[in-house]
């Protein structure tokens, strides 16, 4: 028996579908529909698949906008940031079906014979995805695994199955083949564990929580199969007094607050060389003021509301009364999940330079010279991303390769390109996605010498 969820638009606590929850027999039957379809999948020519591939892609591109208010009534997204993740998808799937017929083995040179390696498809693969980004994230895990030859399972987040349900629409649309791309909404608790724990799921893609990730790790231990993680992030802004200050103030608030903060990537953590510490949070200071904060369908929003009355409750609990608040920006009174975006100037041991808050709470402290920034930005179990502004490349470069992170900006707080690798250092996670070696994180090596001795 199915239960329901009644899924929310955050922005007015209106229910605005419900969904059936996928039992775990409903599960096994996915599993075992995508075991069956992996059969046929593998042995579509590369060309073929490729070229269904891109007909996904064009499909995902006709119904863009479609997509994107999905996550504007959904996830609370702004419009603008929807658009964003929608054109997304389309992109790691049009970058991905280029990759069947490019995924070269290699020919070694051995004695009598020749060797020859071939990447193998894994099977059927288990995606299982958070609230905070449900299009790219579903994407960066579907679009190389497919393109691998493997078929998929995939659970998206319980407070967010609209657009990945709207996606496995779009592929059989265009062409995929019944069973190759399946999406199952249901509970972390009965889908996510049973990719866990199923024998024909041979790779679970996982990205949320740190300590539900673990639990997956452990869990997938005991058929040794693999796992790639995305988890948590405390990533740093590292400011010099070098830098271009007025530019760093003006991006700060976008690296931090962007999606309301809900982002593996925020730059949660400010860190100030003390001699223009005070001259940066006056800069910062009317940026954030002037934030619009509201309705995420306008296209003048900045930001919309956290994803759930839980998210809200959570976040509230990392300011209480008597917190050391800089400044906070407005947020909208009434229905709807919403906190301002908040400027925190607490100590270096305060828990909110340590643990992620995930909602749009920034802390800002100062330090002393480069040894001093590298040690505080680099004190933390986290290493996802972090942003360096100065204007001496000698430094930046230093800088960036002495953090402890998988993703690292200069001058800028980019994270994400499709075409460049994606992943964590330390517990934000385990292996890589995007860029051009995300296929080998979907196929096995095999290795197959042939005898040419008479
Ligand atoms: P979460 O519990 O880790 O959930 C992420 C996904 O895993 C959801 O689809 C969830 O399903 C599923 N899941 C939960 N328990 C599972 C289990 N035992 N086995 C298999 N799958 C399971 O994250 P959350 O509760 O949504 O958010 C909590 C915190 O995680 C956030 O405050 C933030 O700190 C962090 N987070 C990080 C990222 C990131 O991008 N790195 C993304 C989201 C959250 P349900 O639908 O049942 O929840
Ligand atoms: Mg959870």
């Amino acid at each position: 028996m199915s239960s329901t969820y009644d899924v929310l638009n955050p922005a007015t606590e209106e229910v605005i579908e419900t969904i059936a929850l996928a039992s775990l027999e409903e599960t096994d039957a996915a599993i075992a529909k995508a075991e069956r379809a992996f059969a046929t999948w593998r042995q579509v020519a590369p060309a073929d698949r490729a070229m269904l591939l891109r007909r996904f892609a064009a499909a995902v591109d006709a119904d863009r906008e479609n997509l994107a208010l999905l996550e504007v009534y959904n996830a609370g997204h702004t419009i603008g940031n929807a658009r964003w993740e929608a054109g997304n998808v389309r992109d790691v799937l049009e970058y991905y079906a280029a990759a069947p017929e490019r995924h070269l083995g290699q020919q070694i040179p051995v004695a009598g014979g020749i060797n020859v390696t071939f990447h193998e498809p894994l099977g059927v693969v288990g995606i299982i995805v958070p609230w905070n980004f449900p299009m790219p994230i579903a994407a960066w895990g579907f679009a190389p695994a497919l393109a691998a030859g493997n078929t998929v399972v995939l659970k998206p987040a319980e407070l967010t199955p609209l657009t990945a349900i709207r996606l496995g629409q779009l592929a059989k649309e265009a062409g995929l083949p019944e069973g190759v791309l399946n999406i199952i909404p249901g509970k972390g608790s009965v889908v996510g564990e049973r990719f866990v724990t199923h024998p024909s799921v041979r790779k679970v893609v996982f990205t949320g929580s740190t300590g539900v990730g673990k639990r997956i790790m452990a869990g997938c231990a005991e058929q040794l199969k693999p796992v790639t993680l995305e988890l948590g992030g405390k990533s740093a802004n590292i400011i010099f007094a070098d830098s271009d200050l007025e530019a760093a103030a003006a991006a700060a608030p976008g690296g931090a607050f962007d999606n309301a903060g809900q982002d593996c990537c925020s730059r949660s953590r400010i860190l100030v060389q003390d001699s223009v510490y005070e001259k940066f949070l006056e800069l910062l200071e009317p940026v954030v003021k002037a934030l619009q904060v509201g309705d995420p369908g306008d296209e003048d929003s900045f930001m919309g509301p956290l994803i759930s009355a839980g998210q809200r409750n959570t976040v509230s609990g990392y300011v209480p009364d008597g917190s050391p608040i800089a400044f906070q920006g407005s947020a909208p009174d009434g229905k709807g999940f919403w906190f301002p975006p908040t400027v925190l100037t607490p100590s270096r041991e305060d828990r909110v330079m340590h643990e992620e808050i995930f909602g749009p709470v920034v802390a800002v402290v100062p330090f002393s010279d480069e040894p001093d920034a590298l040690r505080l930005a680099n004190d933390s179990i986290y290493g996802l991303s972090g942003s360096i502004w100065t204007r001496d490349v000698g430094r930046a470069l230093r800088m960036a390769r002495g953090l402890e992170s998988g993703n690292l900006s200069v001058n800028s707080h980019s994270s994400v390109r499709y075409s460049t690798p994606f992943g964590g250092f330390k517990q934000s996670g385990l292996g890589r996605e995007l860029g051009p070696d995300a296929l080998d994180a979907f196929t096995e090596t095999k290795n197959v010498f042939i005898s040419t001795n008479p």
